[in-house]
């Protein structure tokens, strides 16, 4: 009843074994024809070793660095071909893909993960940015065009959500009467954003996934990866810069080099919180966490010289995590400690929530468009076994960016805006639960405590002035 999209020849390596990798596994069995006896999965954790020998899947267990990557992944794919599908912390994306590249092997991750100690090892907040971690990709597959496809950052966000900005997109030229001919290239998209008045894109997201057992202190809860959470909190928020802004923050950084479509704060980005809207809730806080796609989506729909733009979209993750992801946070940021006790939250142990995680594309004739994906823990536990909601969409992300590289097995390294949205979503849909357009007419300058004097310009709600919480 499945479809079998394709066939993989050669090894399939699985990096890392944690809430993602385990919920991928079981996608790539159900949707892949290859010879089970050649899937290896390297996860240094032992605690995974049990459930690994019990379904009978190859397991390494070995943590990749810097100085074994090269004999640990030449030795698994000394065929010269297959799959390397990338789900783990502290290795580098970079370094991966690139040797990939030159064993003719394809490749699949989710972040522009980097080799552990980068995080935190040091105190220039600017080497510690998405930015730097982004343009190094960019730059090699400048150097190196075309070769075996490696594709970079394909989860839910980054990944899914750029896929939801084109959807979007040809839903608001629909409705506004447009022609919505699909764009042909990156230019027409980004001049079919530009056209339709669009001046920016919150990845808005909300998970009230929650257990029924209250969080306990000093343990840090979440519904993915906590070290990762933790390690992407502390980085400096981040966000594509638009034209339509017209004032910079004191605390902000841009850049001279590189695609230039971004700025930084010298402000963790879990603790800064933006105004934003999701259908849930309504109006609401999100963190200004940094991520991929907000420097991406604001590259790929610039018009004209990247230096000074006729045309680029603000763009920036607003995420209201779980509540109890939010109370970790808040215990950490506030003791200065990191937990040393993680936790994420399974499927078993969720008793309600959704994750509901779209793009709100705003500043055009209908105000504002949420475009999303409102998945439910308990449809999830429906459609595909070892995760939660959020998970799902992640994993089934990952499957529609692997299907996409076996049919399209030299398109060198690309970021998801760069893919096939109709494909890509063709195979992802089915494991998104609703996927549904809402107008809203939010702006941030609605619903805010009138009592103490703010920092405001309300010639334009949609300026990033308004949208930053003070
Ligand atoms: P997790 O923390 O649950 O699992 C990570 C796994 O990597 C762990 O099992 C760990 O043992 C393993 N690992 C650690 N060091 C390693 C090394 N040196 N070599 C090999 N394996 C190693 O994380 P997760 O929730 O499964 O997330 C995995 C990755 O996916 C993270 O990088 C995370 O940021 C990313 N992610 C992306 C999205 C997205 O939407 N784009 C969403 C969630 C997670």
């Amino acid at each position: 009843e499945y479809p079998v999209h394709g066939r993989i020849d050669g090894p399939i390596v699985m990096i890392g074994f944690g809430s993602i990798g385990k919920g991928t596994w079981p996608l790539i069995e159900r949707h892949f024809d290859y010879d089970a006896d050649k899937l290896t999965v390297i996860e240094p954790d032992k605690a995974q070793a049990n459930f690994l020998r019990q379904h009978g899947l190859n397991h390494l267990q070995v943590a990749l660095t810097p100085e074994n990557y090269r004999d640990v992944l030449g030795d698994l794919f000394k065929e010269g071909k297959g799959f390397c599908v990338n789900l783990s912390v502290d290795t580098s994306s970079l370094d991966l893909m690139k040797y990939c590249r030159d064993l003719g092997v394809l490749y699949i991750d989710t972040v522009v993960e980097p080799w552990a100690g980068f995080y935190f090892d040091t105190s220039d907040n600017a080497q510690r940015t998405n930015y730097a971690l982004r343009q190094k990709v960019r730059n090699e597959k400048a150097a190196h065009p075309g070769g075996p496809t490696a594709v970079s950052c394909c989860g839910a966000n980054p990944g899914m959500v750029s896929w939801f900005v084109k959807e979007g997109l040809l839903t608001l030229a629909r409705d506004l009467g447009r022609d919505a001919k699909v764009p042909a290239d990156r230019d027409g998209w980004a001049r079919l954003m530009q056209d339709l008045g669009v001046k920016g894109v919150h990845i808005a997201e909300r998970d009230t996934q929650a257990r029924r057992v209250p969080r306990p202190r000093n343990v840090f809860v979440n519904t993915w990866s906590v070290e990762g959470f933790i390690a992407e909190g502390f980085q400096p928020a981040e966000l594509g810069w638009g034209t339509h802004e017209t004032w910079f923050p004191e605390n902000g950084h841009s850049y001279d080099e590189g695609c230039q479509a971004a700025i930084w704060l010298e402000r963790p980005g879990a603790i800064t919180r933006v105004h934003t809207w999701c259908p849930t809730p309504g109006p609401q806080f999100g963190f200004l966490v940094t991520h991929n796609e907000a420097i991406s989506i604001s590259d790929y729909y610039t018009v004209g010289d990247p230096g000074s733009p006729e045309f680029r979209p603000t763009c920036h993750y607003a995420y209201h995590p779980s509540d109890d992801a939010v109370l970790s946070l808040h215990e950490m940021f506030g003791s200065g400690k990191q937990q040393t006790k993680h936790h994420i939250l399974t499927e078993d142990e969720i008793v309600e929530g959704i994750d509901e995680l779209g793009v709100l594309i705003f500043g055009h004739e209908k105000n504002a468009l949420w475009f999303g994906s409102r998945l439910s823990n308990e449809e999830t536990r429906d459609l595909a076994p070892y995760q939660n909601a959020t998970g799902l969409q992640v994993s089934s992300a990952v499957l529609a960016g692997m299907v996409w590289a076996l049919e399209n097995p030299e398109a060198g390294i690309v970021e998801t805006d760069e893919m096939d949205h109709a494909r890509c979503l063709e195979v992802q849909r089915p494991y998104l639960g609703p996927v549904e357009a809402h107008y809203t007419d939010w702006t941030p300058l609605q619903d805010r405590w009138e009592h103490f004097p703010e920092d405001i310009d309300e010639s334009d709600p949609w300026l990033f002035r308004n949208v930053l919480a003070t």
